[in-house]
């Protein structure tokens, strides 16, 4: 099975309207046109209406970070996933800094995932094991949870629709990337038997699994030629353009 490699930026809480103008404008030409390879920008909310005028007419994709999965109402503050979708076809769900600061479980992934999917913009699943975890040879037993109740409830079709990001907690922001081998025992061992068990292992092989942290132009290429990993998560790294730009170019 052939997976198209996609390569995320998360921009996190980064670049005001014009800034962002000022990176996107950067990244257009090289980014435009790129076969082999799904390329997608998420910045945050308040530049996405800018954003997606600058993209239309590209064949960039546009994401968001996050998003509240009830559709209107009475919650200030939040963003409701039609909201999203008038400019989005990506968006990034429980992303560990949102588990960790915004209080985000496996129950509300999963409930933002679903509305995700019934308005069919297509969810970036983030699954990942902290540091303790890790050192405590929890990493398996983490992601499998993460994946089964982020997941739970879904059907076969549904499930063709999901990207799902590696993300080890302990390597996010650190400069600590996962070594390219650790990273695709992961997808390999637990993310994709996983995967089958809950759909089907046709439907698993046909998900497209990112890794993410501390991704950088040095590791992108081999993490990218791992044969389970289809393509990075990136944070930092997607805020300078030269350097999103190599390591877009490791996915293809
Ligand atoms: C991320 O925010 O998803 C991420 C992977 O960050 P970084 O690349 O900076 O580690």
């Amino acid at each position: 099975m052939i997976r198209k490699p996609l390569v995320a930026g998360n921009w996190k809480m980064n670049k005001t309207v014009e800034q962002a103008r000022l990176l996107v404008a950067e990244m257009i030409p090289d980014l435009q046109g790129m076969s082999g390879v799904d390329r997608v920008l998420c910045p945050p909310f308040t530049s996405l209406l800018s954003i997606s005028a600058m993209l239309a007419g590209t064949d960039i994709g546009l994401g968001a970070q996050n998003m509240y999965w009830e559709v209107s109402g009475a919650y200030t503050g939040e963003i409701s996933p039609q909201m999203v979708a008038e400019f989005c076809r990506f968006v990034i769900i429980g992303h560990s800094e949102r588990r960790k600061y915004f209080s985000e479980t496996d129950e509300t992934v999963n409930r933002k995932i679903k509305t995700a999917l019934e308005i069919s913009i297509t969810p970036i699943v983030c699954v990942g094991e902290t540091l303790a975890e890790n050192e405590a040879g929890q990493t398996a037993e983490v992601v499998t949870r993460q994946l089964k109740q982020g997941l739970a409830g879904f059907s076969l079709e549904q499930g063709r629709q999901l990207v799902i990001a590696y993300e080890p907690v302990w390597a996010i922001g650190t400069g600590r990337a996962a070594t390219a081998p650790g990273a695709n025992s992961v997808l390999a061992e637990v993310i994709r038997p996983t995967l089958a068990g809950l759909f089907s292992s046709q439907v698993a092989q046909s998900i497209r699994i990112l890794y993410g942290g501390s991704v950088t132009p040095s590791n992108a290429a081999e993490l990218f030629a791992q044969p389970e990993i289809d393509g990075g998560l990136v944070g930092g790294a997607s805020l300078k353009a030269g350097d999103f730009i190599k390591i877009v170019k490791s996915a293809v």
